[in-house]
């Protein structure tokens, strides 16, 4: 299996090239050269480790053999703390919640990054490489990738977080992780700051000089991979011929993943995209004006983005795999904040997704109404889908995804139930911890100053 780029589709780069790296050269994201198909039927009645094993297998396999990947499975799924790994719960006739939090940091992020974490360990076990692994963090992925590379080896982690942006406990589960290794940032700007910042950093020539930098975001193609299992496990776990499947939606990382699946193979009915009123994503899937807008804060922090990096992929195979044209498209809505895509793309985007939008007060409705319904307490990025659910129809299982546990967001879940969620144990403790975190302006060159005089 090789690799190509969004903006570069001669490459052919092996899996370990592309494992540490973030973007290619040309600031493209990673994707390969075909996509393998699993015959679905060989997947029934197999563990989710097995079945990560059979997805993910293909990608990498002139990099790591079957049984050494099947050892990082098993270290990485044993610490969950579900006997499935990921439950799926039936709440009604061909109505379903896949529970994705049940992760060292309770956010559907682990299960990637947990992952993640073993295999850098595993590829680095015998050579004396040094990385310094750089992210972005609405909130979930910065909390799971401290937890998957805190205390490893030859391993440097900095991540930025949009300062005041992220909720109580998503903030001191980052901040309270003692580990030398561990630097936080809370940047006085937004996400999207955060992740241009980042992005930038990558294609720095001088930072790149001092150290192996490496990406933990979503543009890593590894993690993506990673969360394509849970879409064949939840398909092997009921009895259907096809399965749709709704995705609260930030950065485009999960349902792209959810896109590669039916890719390689799942009977995919129907995808619905979700977002909150930062809506970017619906609007370009609706109307193919992709416009920038500011970002709000909302009740489902993870999702307040508006440059969606994954798009990026999705715009690239909508384009047959033009890099050229993807180049242009990137550079102009780089520049301006906007770009009206061309009808052959929307109409594609259209045949894949379907796009909602789900405001604050419908979040806090849903959260009360399955409270009651359903005795089911929804976190609010898990509840943005679950509206949709709620309104849905369907003839094959649909499956919304839970994206993390409510405990995580309680401010929102006291609003909307007039009660806080009860505490996990392991969630309890990061009160009590002291935090560590830097807090700087919104400006690269400081940044990338305060990495390189804290390697
Ligand atoms: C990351 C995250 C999302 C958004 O997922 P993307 O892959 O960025 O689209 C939604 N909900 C929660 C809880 C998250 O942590």
């Amino acid at each position: 299996m090789h690799y190509l780029s969004t903006r570069n589709n001669q490459l052919k780069e092996s899996f370990i090239d592309i494992l540490f790296q973030g973007l290619s050269k040309e600031g493209g994201l990673y994707l390969p050269e075909v996509w393998p198909i699993i015959p679905i039927d060989s997947l029934r009645g197999k563990s989710y480790q097995e079945i990560a094993h059979a997805v993910i297998h293909p990608y990498i396999k002139e990099s790591i053999s079957e049984n050494e990947l099947s050892s990082i499975l098993i270290k990485t799924y044993k610490s969950f703390d579900h006997d499935n790994v990921a439950p799926l719960i039936k709440i009604e006739k061909n109505k379903y919640i896949l529970e994705l939090f049940y992760g060292p940091t309770f956010a559907f992020k682990d299960y990637a990054l947990q992952f993640l974490g073993n295999l850098f360990s595993h590829v680095m076990l015998n050579s004396n490489k040094k990385i310094t692994i750089l992210g972005a963090t609405s909130g979930d992925t910065g909390s799971a990738a401290i937890e998957a590379f805190k205390s490893k080896k030859n391993i440097n982690v900095f991540i930025l977080h949009p300062h005041n942006m992220v909720s109580d406990v998503q903030r001191r589960q980052m901040t309270t992780v003692a580990d030398s290794n561990i630097h936080n940032i809370a940047l006085e700007g937004t996400f999207d700051d955060c992740q241009k910042i980042v992005k930038t950093l990558f294609l720095d020539s001088e930072i790149q000089s001092q150290t192996s930098l490496t990406a933990v975001n979503s543009i890593n193609w590894s993690r993506l991979i990673a969360q394509t299992v849970y879409y064949f496990w939840a398909y092997t776990q009921l009895d259907s011929k096809k399965i749709s499947f709704i995705v609260p939606s930030g950065n485009f990382g999960n349902i792209f993943s959810a896109r590669v699946a039916a890719f390689m193979g799942l009977p995919m009915d129907q995808l619905y995209l979700v977002t909150n009123s930062n809506d970017i994503l619906h609007r370009t899937i609706t109307s193919g004006d992709m416009k920038k807008a500011d970002v709000q804060q909302t009740y489902s922090p993870s999702m307040d983005i508006q440059v969606s990096s994954n798009f990026e992929r999705q715009i690239f195979e909508s384009l047959e795999r033009n890099s050229d044209e993807l180049q242009h498209i990137m550079r102009s809505f780089l520049n301006t904040g906007q770009y009206v895509l061309s009808s052959k793309v929307v109409k594609d985007l259209q045949s894949i997704y379907n796009s909602y939008s789900v405001s604050n007060a419908q979040v806090l409705e849903t959260i009360k109404n399955f409270n009651e319904k359903y005795n089911y307490l929804a976190d609010p990025h898990t509840a943005t889908g679950l509206y949709v659910l709620n309104g849905e129809q369907s003839n094959n299982p649909l499956v919304s995804l839970a994206c993390a546990h409510p405990a995580k967001f309680g401010d929102a879940i006291k609003i909307a139930t007039g009660s806080k969620p009860s505490f996990p144990e392991k969630l309890k403790n990061v009160f009590d911890k002291e935090e560590k975190f830097t807090i700087l302006k919104n400006s690269t060159e400081d940044i990338k100053k305060h990495i390189i005089k804290n390697l």
